[in-house]
């Protein structure tokens, strides 16, 4: 049972890393204005470091902490830069809620999800408003413990949540950055949504996608 949630978790590894491929040029122009444009590069390096780290793991015959230990480690060595330490730290987190030796509910889903991503509010240290993927995820996290009390499906509720994000990632744009950039660079943003909002939003959306249908 445990074995088939290890499965899964390979299986969204791959559909983030198609979605980031996918978007890759994409992700680098939103870094590129007032940033140093790596960004597309690290997600698309990220994501396949995860989705060949976790699969790796699983024909060793891991369980989904471990394959999603592997794969956080592996997003963070490959994308180098901010957002891949994040990523890799929120995979590792979302691990630590299952355990190698059981199987899972849509509540360990959903509670994946939400400790995922208060890992990467935490150790990024970002506030609302700092245009960074904060600003998606605040308003996801919200969205999505609102959206499973009210129907107990974790991917209808994913994929309204991400909707949520997706329209805070586009609210950025008018932002001035804060964090991470100098603030001459910061001013030159305005105008331009946040690329870590950006692609944490479609990267829920493409998930919620293809557990959903
Ligand atoms: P780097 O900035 O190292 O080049 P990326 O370009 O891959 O890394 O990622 C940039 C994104 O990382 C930003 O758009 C922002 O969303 C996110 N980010 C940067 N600093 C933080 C932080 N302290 N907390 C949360 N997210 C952050
Ligand atoms: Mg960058
Ligand atoms: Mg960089």
């Amino acid at each position: 049972e445990s074995r088939e949630v290890a499965q899964s978790i390979v299986e969204a590894l791959e559909v983030l890393r198609a979605t980031a491929s996918e978007h890759q040029e994409y992700f680098g122009k939103l870094d590129a204005v007032a940033g140093d444009g790596d960004h597309g590069q690290g997600m698309a390096f990220g994501t396949r470091g995860a989705a060949e780290a976790a699969r790796a793991a699983l024909d060793k015959g891991a369980g989904a902490r471990t394959v999603l230990l592997h794969a956080g480690d592996a997003w963070a060595e490959e994308a180098g830069g901010t957002s891949g330490a994040l990523w890799g730290a929120a995979l590792t987190a979302a691990g630590s809620v299952f355990d190698d030796a059981r199987g899972t509910t849509p509540d360990d889903v959903v509670r994946a999800l939400l400790t995922g991503t208060d890992a990467i509010r935490r150790l990024g240290g970002a506030e609302p408003g700092d245009k960074t993927m904060v600003d998606a995820i605040v308003p996801f996290r919200e969205a999505l413990e609102t959206e499973f009390q009210a129907s107990s499906d974790a991917a209808e509720s994913t994929g309204r949540a991400a909707a949520v994000a997706r329209e805070a990632a586009d609210a950025t744009a008018d932002i001035t950055a804060r964090l991470g950039r100098s603030r001459v660079l910061g001013e030159k943003s305005v105008g331009t949504p946040d690329p870590g909002a950006i692609s944490f939003s479609l990267l829920m959306a493409a998930l919620a996608d293809h557990f959903g249908a």
